[in-house]
């Protein structure tokens, strides 16, 4: 089922005289492709749970539309959407069985849509399977892990066949390795069952690894919606380049001149079409090759070796931030020391932002 968001926009008005009102989601356009898995991302309070809430009906819009393939179900109630809910506080009733839990949504239906014992049964045990819980039928969510009441979760979401699944944070709760495990779950009963599906993180990691495509959003407003990996390779602002990447990316206040882009007071890259000004240049860590000769020259402060990755730590004057991280191949590591790094920049790797609108600023590379 294809989702469409129209101009979607909620307000929450000011409590008191002291406060402002909140534009939670603000003027939220996309198209959902049939059958495609969203990770919804931004930092906390950016409007991810509020879309989520307007989508599944929870919330009625101040303005705009959503559609459901061609149906506008801006005013429908939540149970008339056929949307399947996951939370991250799992919300399972801690007196039922697994299995009478998975039940309750078929259980709450009326009249024809409500079916018979046992093919209500039948679709409780297919949903349990679907998310391998099938063996803990009989237990209650006390007695089960997070991830398995995450699972339990998932299979009560699932069972009336849902239309559209929205998943919110659903694995802020579980510890890494559960974290990691269940969201390649979560990945593959999306494809095997093929149901449209919004999953909305904070975590980027999260995002990228399992979404079709992602859309970024900052205080209420979407900033960029691609494919994970055309969105971090071409970020459109400052903010996107930032938001995504571990380590993060590396931001210097920089300069241009002469298309030459000017860090501190090397030229450490030519930047062919842009003009004369003060910018901003955010270098992902991977952009730096360690270079005797390199035109850009930072101040080492150690060498981190974390399993696969050597991280190269160092500073600048021109430096926002800590430090300056930049990794290279494990086996180039003795060749660091001293007092000094000397890199050059892969030009793909390294993007200029505007200093005031903090918009993309592009150069031939
Ligand atoms: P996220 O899920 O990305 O953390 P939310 O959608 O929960 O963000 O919140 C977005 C903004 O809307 C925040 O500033 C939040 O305080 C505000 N907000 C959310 N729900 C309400 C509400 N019911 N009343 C007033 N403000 C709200
Ligand atoms: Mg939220």
């Amino acid at each position: 089922m294809k989702v469409v968001l129209q101009n979607l926009t909620k307000r929450f008005p000011a409590r008191s005289k002291k406060e402002k009102d909140v534009i939670a989601v603000n003027d939220f356009n996309f198209e959902i492709p049939d059958g495609k898995l969203i990770g919804l991302l931004g930092p906390s309070g950016c409007g991810k749970s509020t879309t989520l809430n307007l989508i599944s009906g929870l919330e009625a819009p101040t303005s705009g539309h959503i559609f459901f393939g061609e149906d506008d179900v801006t005013r429908l109630p939540p149970e008339m959407r056929g949307v399947g809910l996951v939370f991250q506080n799992y919300a399972l009733y801690p007196h039922l069985t697994v299995l009478e839990n998975i039940l309750f949504p078929l259980q709450n239906l009326k009249g024809k849509d409500r079916p018979g014992k046992e093919e209500m049964l039948e679709k409780a045990r297919e949903a349990a399977k679907l998310v391998q819980i099938d063996g803990l039928l009989e237990r209650r969510p006390g007695e089960m892990s997070g991830g398995q009441q995450q699972r339990v979760a998932i299979a009560r979401a699932l069972v009336k066949r849902p239309k559209v699944l929205l998943l919110d944070e659903p694995l802020s709760n579980l510890d890494a390795r559960l974290r990691l495990q269940t969201r390649e779950e979560i990945r593959r009963i999306q494809q095997e069952t093929g149901i449209t599906t919004i999953f909305v993180t904070h975590d980027q990691d999260e995002a990228m690894s399992i979404s079709d495509m992602i859309v970024v959003m900052k205080a209420g407003v979407v900033q960029q919606i691609g494919q994970p990996q055309d969105v971090y390779d071409d970020p459109v602002n400052l903010f996107v380049a930032t938001f995504l990447g571990t380590p993060p990316i590396n931001v210097f206040d920089a300069s241009v001149r002469s298309e030459r882009l000017f860090i501190g007071e090397e030229p450490v890259l030519p930047v062919p079409g842009v003009k004369d000004g003060q910018v901003v240049a955010a270098i992902r860590p991977e952009g730096f090759v360690l270079d005797e000769k390199g035109p850009f020259s930072l101040e080492l402060r150690r060498v981190e070796v974390m399993g696969r990755d050597t991280s190269v730590v160092s500073v600048h004057p021109a430096m926002r931030g800590v430090t300056v991280r930049s990794i290279i191949p494990s086996r180039q590591k003795g060749a660091v020391g001293g007092n000094r790094v000397r890199f050059s920049l892969l030009s793909e790797k390294v993007f200029l932002f505007d200093r005031e609108t903090e918009a993309r600023i592009r150069f031939d590379a």
